[in-house]
């Protein structure tokens, strides 16, 4: 998503126009993921160390956002507050994002922000994907940072704090080398509506420009049981809405515990955990195409709660490009995919990545992504230009297109999505969307929400108070990225 591109796919539909401010001011929760105790968290925890405020930054996608609740939840746990003013906090993190080299380069530049205030006196850490490709290197390029730990490694934080709080100036995470997910006691959830929920860890395929299996580390997935256990919990903590995230969700594998013949697919997980009492949708992303079958639409074909949106990233349609990107797919391989989900019962909205300017690309090769927007019909797409990434084997390849070639690429797929969403959006003016109401405007009586599909309905309701609630919304207008309407008020109520 464009500042940080996982967002991207939560804010599917783009622009929130004037709706944006509620679900800051609306409250957080605390859930508790293991065995005992209540769901919310009682306030009862020691005197707090190292002083002992903490103020985290997070960029980049829902998984670093997720990766962020948990960390909060670890040092909440170990007695400290949590503050949203940086200039109040003793302890700093940057949970970090190096998909793109811009978004690498933005924490070198709050770090390089402490070089003008030696006395600041805070213990720093960097976190995330950066971390874990710089990592002691963090040290000499900004030696008042304190803590440097990749996300592999972010089961051994609450040592990491001890050493740190025990007076240990310099500690670091950086093994990928690992079969653990980061499962944490007590997450702080920031949305007080949608729960996220990490069920697959790190990545096992090899794209050629992508970073992420060198930062991630392997694929680890979290047992169902586990999952499950967790689903239930956030259930009586009253969220109803679950987000199951992985860099490739539904490369999802069970792992096997004792007594058990055979562990879950990914299908069987998403009906399980829509069956839960209490939650009424269940999202998933990023479903790579590769593993993605038959069982996923027909899944969502028989169970209500699974929400009708599928992000499928594409990255080209050249078959040339997509074998020098190391995808695993044909493009007649991904039409297939596409034509699987269209053949659906319900209409399910379809989302994609796509990436301009990759090492060879021709015009031809433009041309044939731009032929299968037109024949995808996606609801929605996150284009990039490409960006060479350190440890991935596309930087071997010579870089030929100039950046502003890649960005006239880019304008030329962005232009000609938008054409495509403005149409099939208006194709929308007169349906009714249930839609999960998660904003406010300060107008009074206008609102927003998302419905199953994952579009953003900004609407007007004479009703108050709608926050977290599930109403009907009849959609009266249409833009590129989002849609207007009026809540339908049935003749009872009124
Ligand atoms: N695992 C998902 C998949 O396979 O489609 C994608 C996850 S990736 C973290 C998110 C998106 O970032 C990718 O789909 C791709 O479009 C984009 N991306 C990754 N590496 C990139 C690079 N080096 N340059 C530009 N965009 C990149
Ligand atoms: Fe990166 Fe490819 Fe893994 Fe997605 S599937 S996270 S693009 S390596």
């Amino acid at each position: 998503m464009p500042p940080s591109f996982d967002f991207r796919v939560d804010d599917l539909t783009g622009a929130r126009e004037e709706l944006r401010e509620v679900v800051k001011n609306s409250g957080t929760a605390l859930t508790q993921t293991g065995e005992a105790g209540p769901s919310l968290l009682p306030a009862q925890i020691d005197a707090p160390p190292l002083g002992a405020t903490f103020f985290i930054e997070t960029f980049g996608c829902q998984m670093n956002a997720h990766d962020s609740e948990k960390v909060a939840g670890v040092l909440l746990g170990r007695g400290y507050r949590q503050v949203e003013d940086l200039n109040s906090a003793k302890v700093v993190f940057y949970n970090t994002c190096s998909i793109r080299e811009k978004a690498a380069q933005k924490v070198f530049s709050r770090l390089g922000e402490y070089r003008k205030h030696p006395g600041h006196g805070k213990i720093i850490g960097v976190l995330g994907c950066v971390a874990q490709q710089e990592g002691e290197e963090i040290f000499e390029r900004a030696p008042w940072v304190s803590l440097v730990c990749g996300s592999a490694s972010y089961s051994k934080l609450p040592a990491l704090l001890a050493q740190l709080e025990a007076g240990n100036r310099r500690v670091t995470g950086l093994d990928t080398d690992t079969d653990e997910t980061f499962e944490t006691e007590i997450t702080r959830r920031d949305n007080p509506f949608r729960a996220y929920l990490t069920i697959i860890e790190g990545c096992d395929k090899s794209c050629s420009y992508c970073v992420v299996p060198y930062t991630r580390g392997p694929e680890r997935s979290r047992s169902s049981a586990s999952v499950l256990q967790e689903v239930r919990k956030l259930a009586d903590a009253g969220y109803s809405e679950i987000q199951l995230l992985g860099q490739t969700v539904n490369s999802y594998r069970d792992p096997m515990l004792r007594g058990m013949t055979r562990g879950m697919t990914f299908a069987e997980l998403l009906v399980a955990v829509a069956a839960v009492p209490g939650i009424r949708r269940v999202r998933f992303t990023t479903s790579h195409p590769r593993d993605f079958g038959r069982d996923i639409v027909e899944a969502i074909d028989s169970v209500p709660e699974l929400c009708d949106h599928v992000h499928l990233p594409v990255q080209s349609r050249s078959t040339r490009v997509l074998r020098s990107m190391q995808r695993t797919y044909s493009r007649e391989e991904y039409l297939e995919k596409i034509a699987l989900i269209r053949s659906a019962r319900r209409p399910i909205s379809v989302t994609s990545d796509i990436i301009v300017g990759f090492p060879g690309e021709t015009e031809e090769d433009l041309a044939d992504t731009l032929s299968l927007l037109d024949a995808a019909q996606y609801d929605g797409v996150f284009a990039f230009q490409y960006s060479p990434r350190p440890n991935t084997s596309s930087l071997q390849m010579a870089d030929t297109i100039p950046e502003q070639e890649k960005g006239r690429r880019l304008a030329v797929v962005q232009d000609r999505q938008r054409e495509i969403q403005i149409v099939r959006n208006n194709e929308l003016v007169g349906q009714t969307f249930e839609v999960l109401v998660d904003g406010a405007s300060r107008r009074p009586g206008q609102w927003a929400g998302r419905s199953s599909s994952n579009r953003i309905l900004n609407f007007s309701s004479p009703h108050s108070d709608l926050l977290g609630q599930y109403i009907q919304v009849r959609v009266t207008g249409a833009s590129p990225n989002s849609l207007i309407g009026e809540q339908v008020i049935s003749e009872q109520v009124v």
